[in-house]
């Protein structure tokens, strides 16, 4: 990227818009009626360099709840508040392999959930975040995104109330782990907190200054306001590189090669450490429940730019 100039950099984005325009493969998530709403044809790439550039195409101001990027994020504060030997503890760092919302590997023999990208880690990540009540832990939350996007965030109240009504395997792992003894008491407030961290309200640049952050050790280019314990941004970038496109993470990494991670209403960030953070927008899934322009957009990218962090020439 520092070798060719910005407005190259931003032709060759407007170039894959363009292209990925007509991909007209792949199906909008239909689990809850406000994200079976989502048009299809939305699409929006957006970049961020660790100096803070913004570059962006197409429908990049469309707000979308965040879902399952919202994953490492929260799994960064759980770090923050116990330190990473105790919350490797509570939580692994395994890949599954298996679907997101997988209960198979949950059983008495393990001693707690695989890893903090897969929903029963996530629970349990939630669960770590501290806070007297949970409006405190609610409000400590939201005050973690906004230090990533540099404003404040919002929950969307009907895909809340919607992922709380319908959530019945998230409830169901969530009791399996309370009687497992891998999460404390309180499950219904834990839960809460999950649904609400997926419901967090964002666009394609929030994404994209997010994945910057990291990309920039933990501090938001715009802003210059510590989102992230330094020490604990390889932690996030690890777990993103090995769990964080589903049950697709291989292939990813495998291709694509740099940290990211997707969710079920379609973005996608990824993090080019030292340089950048990318966010793809497009809600078209494929069928691990990836955004299947996104993947396409960061395959592109990481090939033309040779981004792939084990590339070596
Ligand atoms: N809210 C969804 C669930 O917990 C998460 C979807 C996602 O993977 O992005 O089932």
């Amino acid at each position: 990227v520092e070798q060719e100039s910005g407005s190259q950099f931003l032709a060759y984005l407007q170039q894959l818009h363009r292209t990925y325009s007509s991909l007209q493969e792949g199906v909008v998530a239909s689990y809850i009626p406000e994200i079976a709403r989502a048009d299809p044809d939305w699409f929006a790439i957006c970049a961020v360099t660790v100096d803070g550039r913004l570059f962006q195409v197409g429908d990049d101001e469309q707000l979308f709840t965040i879902q399952s990027i919202s994953k490492p994020f929260v799994y960064g504060l759980a770090l923050e508040d116990h330190g990473r030997d105790y919350v490797l503890t509570r939580v692994g760092v395994e890949p599954t392999g298996d679907p997101f919302n997988s209960i198979i590997k949950l059983d008495e023999s393990s001693k707690r959930p695989l890893n903090p990208m897969v929903n029963a880690g996530a629970i349990a990540t939630a669960s770590l975040i501290k806070g007297s009540d949970p409006t405190e832990r609610l409000n400590r939350m939201l005050a973690m995104f906004r230090r990533y996007v540099g404003h404040d965030v919002f929950v969307d109240m009907s895909v809340f109330v919607s992922e709380r009504t319908t959530g019945h395997r998230n409830r169901a792992m969530a009791y399996l782990m309370l009687n497992f003894g891998m999460i404390d008491a309180h499950v219904e407030q834990v839960l809460d907190l999950y649904f609400q961290q997926c419901s967090v309200m964002v666009n394609c640049r929030d994404l994209a200054l997010m994945a910057a952050t990291l990309a920039n050790n933990g501090v938001n280019p715009h802003t210059k306001e510590r989102a992230l314990e330094e020490h604990y941004v390889r932690d996030l970038l690890s777990v993103m590189y090995t769990c964080g496109m589903y049950d697709y993470s291989g292939e990813w990494a495998y291709n694509v090669g740099l940290p990211a991670k997707s969710g079920i209403t379609g973005g996608i960030i990824a993090v080019v450490p030292g340089v950048m953070g990318i966010a793809v927008f497009s809600p078209r899934l494929q069928s691990q429940g990836n955004s299947l322009r996104g993947i396409r957009v960061c395959q592109d990218l990481s090939e033309h730019f040779g981004l792939h962090v084990f590339s070596m020439d």
